[in-house]
């Protein structure tokens, strides 16, 4: 009789999702028959794919515009905020996030001798090896968009057309945000120069070291077009 009880269940699917406590409750049970507890068993194997079933084809919508997600922007969001966002909210959610931690952290009173008033010890020496190599800088320029992202480089070097980014951070979201926007400066073929805290040490020679091989690459360019013409 319980075996057929059991069985009659799985057919609720998602309905009988509340009873799966009460399945596993019952599979464990010493004094059930066998036949019993194949049954349960497969009841609760039906329902738990019918729950995931109903999960996958579940609509998610953005929590901050309400646009209808993709599966892939549904798994990302999730796994970084826990949250759902599209893709576009998920970089400006990351930015808010980035700039509160970016405070919370750090705050925004550090000052290079230049006078530039920076977020961080690594920014600090930014400043100081490009005003001492007389490298022209804008820091901290408002956002920018490209292609539909937003984007607030560190650094823009207007003489390079190169911009500078300092990874400052070390959590897994900013990992992920940071990923995401190194992409996206390559996409645009944009170029950037990524420095990080271990970079410190040795951030004189890491910087000029990486700025050379863009001037390296201009040159070389230059030197072609001569040569083509
Ligand atoms: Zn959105």
């Amino acid at each position: 009789m319980r075996q057929y009880s059991a069985k009659a269940l799985g057919a609720f699917g998602t309905h009988a999702k509340d009873v799966l406590p009460d399945l596993r409750d019952l599979c464990k049970s010493p004094v059930e028959k066998d036949y019993v507890t194949r049954s349960v068993l497969a009841a609760g194997k039906t329902i738990r794919e019918a729950v995931r079933i109903a999960e996958e084809q579940a609509v998610h919508c953005c929590r901050r515009c309400g646009v209808k997600l993709a599966a892939d922007e549904y798994a990302r969001s999730q796994k970084a905020f826990q949250r759902p966002f599209c893709d576009h909210c998920f970089d400006e959610v990351f930015l808010d996030r980035r700039n509160f931690e970016t405070k919370v952290e750090l705050q925004k009173t550090i000052c290079a001798k230049d006078g530039t008033v920076v977020q961080s010890d690594g920014e600090r020496m930014i400043c100081e090896v490009l005003s001492a190599e007389g490298i022209q800088y804008r820091y901290d320029e408002r956002f920018r968009i490209l292609s539909g992202h937003a984007i607030r480089p560190d650094f823009y070097l207007p003489e390079f057309d190169v911009y500078v980014e300092y990874w400052g951070m070390d959590t897994a979201d900013y990992k992920i945000g940071m990923l995401k926007k190194q992409q996206l400066y390559q996409q645009q073929g944009k170029k950037l120069i990524s420095l990080y805290p271990d970079d410190k040490p040795h951030l004189c020679d890491i910087l000029l070291g990486k700025l050379a091989k863009f001037k390296y690459n201009e040159a070389v360019k230059h030197r072609r077009r001569e040569i083509s013409r």
